[in-house]
């Protein structure tokens, strides 16, 4: 029996209370399906922070190292800036286990609203690439000068590596999902060097996959087609920056952030990769147990599909669109119900116990 060990991070506020619905669905398909996880639990968050200082003990990488993925809720707490969780845990997570990869699946769910009002499921399923360990979030650069003479220089850096790989990645990934065609944000009419090696590098790699239609636009009039024809796109890479503003943008127009999930990969699967939902710890709304679960569980069903378990990863998807196809379906207030985090939990359940 394949068996696999899982690092929870449940964190703060509504991660806490919408990781253990993903923990119980996973749970549930791994049972019918065949195989073992074995979740292991680390309680670190903000109010770890708050009490010790660390976001995580000093040897927290070592300990997360050897489990094969981490399944994270949210870290946010009132009152602690964003760049403490961000530089105390996600960063060093992603860069010790070289996740290279952000990968976000932009798909409208049966029974949700785009705020697009013309657009129904099936139209908006795409799926977006970003690179997440170089580009423009550096720390090169500085401030020098006073006064009306201070001058601010933020480097971006793209290696040929680091492009290369999440480039290759893109294409492969479209390749494996059979929809060969892949889009490039660039801006290389306004970004006078690292753009016109990006699109130079897409143009390289493209070469490498001849079965696989490729187009490039600006980050801009990109913005603007996500909105105007989203059922144009199978597969959007992007830099690290630009990556960044169009997954969220994604989940934007398909309605609400609380049902997205994100990965952060490393493909070649030698150090774990961390799955988390789109959403953050939403601490208006924390200990009320109203959090939809569906973000998490979604994310968990990205893990499975990472780890090899296809089959059971679709299973998990499947189950939460039969549940937002069921108009006797009680859903959590964001969706317009009035459901809790549990009853809609326990309704995924089961649906992929065939009930
Ligand atoms: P963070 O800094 O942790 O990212 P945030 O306030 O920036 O927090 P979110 O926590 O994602 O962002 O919250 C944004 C909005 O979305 C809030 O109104 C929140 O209530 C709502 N929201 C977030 N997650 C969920 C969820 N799982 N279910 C319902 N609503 C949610
Ligand atoms: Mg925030």
């Amino acid at each position: 029996m394949n068996r696999y060990t899982i690092a929870n991070i449940p964190g703060d506020g509504t991660g806490r209370e919408v990781l253990p619905a993903g923990v119980q669905v996973l749970s549930a398909v791994a049972q019918r399906c065949g195989f073992a996880l074995e979740f292991r639990d680390f309680d670190w968050s903000c109010e770890t922070y708050l009490a010790t200082g660390k976001m995580m003990p000093d040897d927290g990488l070592t300990r997360l190292a050897d489990h094969d993925a981490i399944f994270l809720g949210a870290v946010g707490y009132p009152g602690v800036p964003d760049h403490v969780s961000l530089w105390g845990l996600l960063l060093p997570i992603r860069r010790e286990f070289d996740q290279y990869v952000n990968l976000r699946p932009v798909r409208l769910l049966p029974g949700i609203r785009s705020p697009l009002r013309e657009k129904s499921t099936g139209d908006i399923d795409f799926w977006v690439v970003r690179e997440n360990s170089e580009g423009e979030y550096s720390q090169i650069g500085g401030r020098t000068g006073t006064g009306e003479d201070e001058i601010v220089i933020q480097q971006a850096v793209f290696t040929r590596r680091g492009t290369d790989r999440i480039l290759r990645y893109a294409f492969d990934f479209a390749r494996k999902l059979g929809r060969p065609h892949v889009t490039s944000a660039t801006k290389s009419n306004g970004l006078y060097h690292s753009m016109p090696f990006w699109d130079e590098r897409f143009a390289a790699i493209g070469a490498e996959y001849p079965g696989i239609a490729t187009d490039q636009y600006h980050i801009d009039i990109l913005a603007a087609r996500f909105v105007m024809s989203p059922e144009r796109f199978d597969v959007v890479v992007g830099s690290n920056l630009f990556g960044d503003i169009l997954s969220d943008l994604g989940p934007g127009v398909t309605g609400t952030i609380a049902v997205a999930p994100s990965a952060n990969l490393n493909p070649s699967r030698r150090y774990p990769s961390m799955f988390e939902p789109v959403h953050g710890s939403a601490p208006d709304i924390a200990g009320q147990g109203i959090a939809n679960p569906i973000g998490q569980i979604w994310s968990g069903a990205m893990m499975l599909d990472h780890l090899g378990e296809a089959e059971a990863a679709a299973m998990v998807l499947a189950a939460i669109e039969a549940v937002l196809r069921d108009p006797q379906a009680v859903l959590t207030p964001d969706l317009g119900g009035n459901g809790s985090t549990a009853v809609l939990t326990r309704q995924i359940l089961e649906k992929l116990q065939g009930r």
